[in-house]
């Protein structure tokens, strides 16, 4: 019996969505070495966002991965946060994809991240070698790219708009497990403000203004955007404005 997704199979939404849900170790019944071949980046990237897609559902964080052989072109592990879902207060998109994938060489694979890399996860890639990730939304978070560029990890860049409304909306919901998920309980218990480290990798218009700028930028929540309140601070309000019309999230944001 030939697998349902073949050389004639149009790479849809459902077949995507077939092969996020099948567990890994199924997917040879599912999938022809053809099909796979077919495959790129972004699709394998929107098979991380319909993980993401499918831990929201269950009521938990919205981030998943995959990891795809170079060779074979085949998902060799996937998984989704299971922060919520499985009591656990580190299994992110990342890790759940590492310990599917099991004890195998990953210097010969790439992981596509929904998800800008926390600092775990971002450990956990160059310790265990991979030598290639994708990520699938930088505007929600960033901030260990250059971390990981120079551990020798190539960092590829490739938004995901369903990814990021995806988590933008669910943070909005979830501020609290959203930061926990980041920082753990105790922060959320010290009510302490979430703060994003980026270096704001964005489009051309902000390229020209993070070419003046030295140092990663500070952002913060807060109810309010703070106004400019000197000459000095004039590139932070319109940093500020161009985050607030870029970033689509519900809450403000503030460059500090
Ligand atoms: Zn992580």
């Amino acid at each position: 019996m030939s697998p349902l997704l073949n050389k004639h199979s149009v790479i849809s939404h459902e077949a995507l969505l077939a092969i996020a849900h099948m567990p890994t170790r199924s997917l040879s019944a599912l999938v022809s070495h053809e099909f796979w071949g077919s495959l790129i980046d972004p699709d394998f990237m929107r098979i991380a966002v319909l993980l993401a897609k499918k831990s929201y559902d269950e009521g938990g964080c919205p981030i998943g991965a995959v990891i795809v052989d170079k060779t074979t072109r085949q998902i060799v592990g996937k998984g989704h946060n299971t922060l919520v879902q499985e009591d656990h207060p580190y299994n992110h998109g990342e890790t759940s994809a590492i310990r599917d994938a099991g004890r195998i060489d990953f210097s010969n694979t790439t992981i596509y991240t929904s998800l800008s890399p926390c600092d775990v996860c971002a450990t956990l890639i160059y310790m265990r070698g991979f030598n290639r990730v994708v990520v699938g939304d930088v505007t929600n978070a960033s901030g260990n790219e250059a971390l990981l560029r120079s551990k020798g990890v190539q960092v590829d860049i490739l938004e995901d708009n369903l990814g990021i409304d995806l988590y933008a909306r669910y943070r909005a919901k979830k501020p609290d497990q959203d930061l926990e998920d980041w920082q753990g309980l105790a922060a959320v218990s010290k009510g302490t403000t979430r703060k994003i480290n980026t270096n704001l990798r964005c489009e051309s218009t902000t390229k020209k203004l993070t070419a003046r700028l030295s140092t990663p930028i500070l952002i913060c929540k807060t109810p309010r955007i703070r106004q400019p309140d000197s000459k000095s601070s004039s590139i932070k309000g319109i940093i500020t404005k161009l985050l607030n019309g870029y970033l689509h999230s519900r809450r403000k944001y503030c460059v500090i």
